[in-house]
């Protein structure tokens, strides 16, 4: 199995370099934010909790957000791999995953750092938000969750830093050339 963590605050564009490397790896793609998305479209209880948050650009809380994953890797187990896309947020989902995974008797084996100016990240999701329809899109929300990205994700840096797990990736340039740093990084380890 290959479990990769791509990281980074929102806009560095997770979700466009997870597509690369899904199709280089045949992994399966969790992206919490739009598994909440989705729940929200169907209006589910789920749903209906998590618009609170993302509405507010506040995380939805740790014991929900680990139970749903839970779920998604239970019944996802004979994926080749998994990328996981918006997760873990927090330290304590980090150590959730750790246990998760190692009761399936797999670990995380790479965390891919997408590093983007602040500046740039503001931009580009502004620019997202003219055509994403996302309700957390917007000038006031995107502050906020730039604010809880820093306090509340960014010490995961450090952590996976630790464990010797983190490759930082110059997030900025066009989709191909970020691509081609994260290919490099990987296949160099
Ligand atoms: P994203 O699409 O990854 O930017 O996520 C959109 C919103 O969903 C976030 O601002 C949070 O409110 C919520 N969310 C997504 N993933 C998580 C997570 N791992 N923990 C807590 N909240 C999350």
């Amino acid at each position: 199995m290959l479990n990769i963590v791509i990281f980074g605050a929102p806009g560095a564009g997770k979700g466009t370099q997870s597509d690369f490397l899904i199709a280089e790896h045949e992994l399966y793609h969790i992206s919490t934010g739009d598994l909440l998305r989705d729940h929200i479209k169907r209006q589910t209880e789920l749903g209906i909790t998590a618009k609170g948050f993302i509405d507010q650009g506040q995380l939805i809380p740790d014991e929900l957000m680990v139970s749903i994953l839970a779920d998604v890797i239970k019944t996802q187990d004979q994926a080749k791999g998994f990328i996981f896309d918006g997760f873990p947020r927090t330290i304590a989902q980090a150590e959730a995953l750790h246990a998760l995974l190692s009761e399936h008797g797999t670990q995380v084996h790479c965390v891919v750092g997408l590093e983007v100016p602040e500046d740039q990240l503001t931009e580009r999701l502004l620019l997202r938000g003219k055509s994403s329809g996302r309700s957390d899109d917007n000038e006031e929300t995107i502050k906020r969750r730039l604010d809880v990205y820093h306090k509340q994700t960014q010490p995961l840096k450090a952590y996976y830093t630790e464990r010797g797990l983190y490759h930082a990736i110059d997030g900025t340039g066009t989709v191909e050339q970020i691509a081609k740093r994260i290919h490099e990084s990987i296949t160099k380890q």
